[in-house]
């Protein structure tokens, strides 16, 4: 079966329409959900996947230090995208550029 045969609702299928910078239709986005929902429970997965997110913490903050002009600009304009897909509210009260001397210790 090649990637074209794929039908939605698939993980596969929603790769796909990632890799073609499609927006993933509500079978695919569910079937990508119940995937990594799945993987997450696996044990030696989630003790990795905490490690990873330990190590990326820890660089962007390194990242930060070092250029903390250009992660100030580059913080805002995520957050400018993020805070959109909140209710208004929750962005304006949220609405604050971290430093990048707070959050994780680097040694
Ligand atoms: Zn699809």
């Amino acid at each position: 079966m090649s990637a074209e045969d794929l039908e939605c609702g698939t993980y596969a299928a929603y790769q796909r329409h990632i890799k073609r910078g499609e927006r993933p239709d509500t079978k695919c986005r569910k079937a990508a959900a119940e995937y990594s929902r799945r993987r997450r429970q696996n044990p030696e997965v989630r003790r990795r996947q905490v490690a990873q997110d330990t190590a990326r913490t820890r660089a962007l903050s390194r990242l930060a230090k070092m250029h903390p002009a250009q992660y100030r600009v580059l913080y805002e304009e995520e957050w400018a995208i993020t805070a959109s897909r909140l209710d208004p509210d929750t962005a304006r009260e949220q609405d604050q550029t971290p430093t990048p001397e707070r959050g994780t210790t680097t040694t």
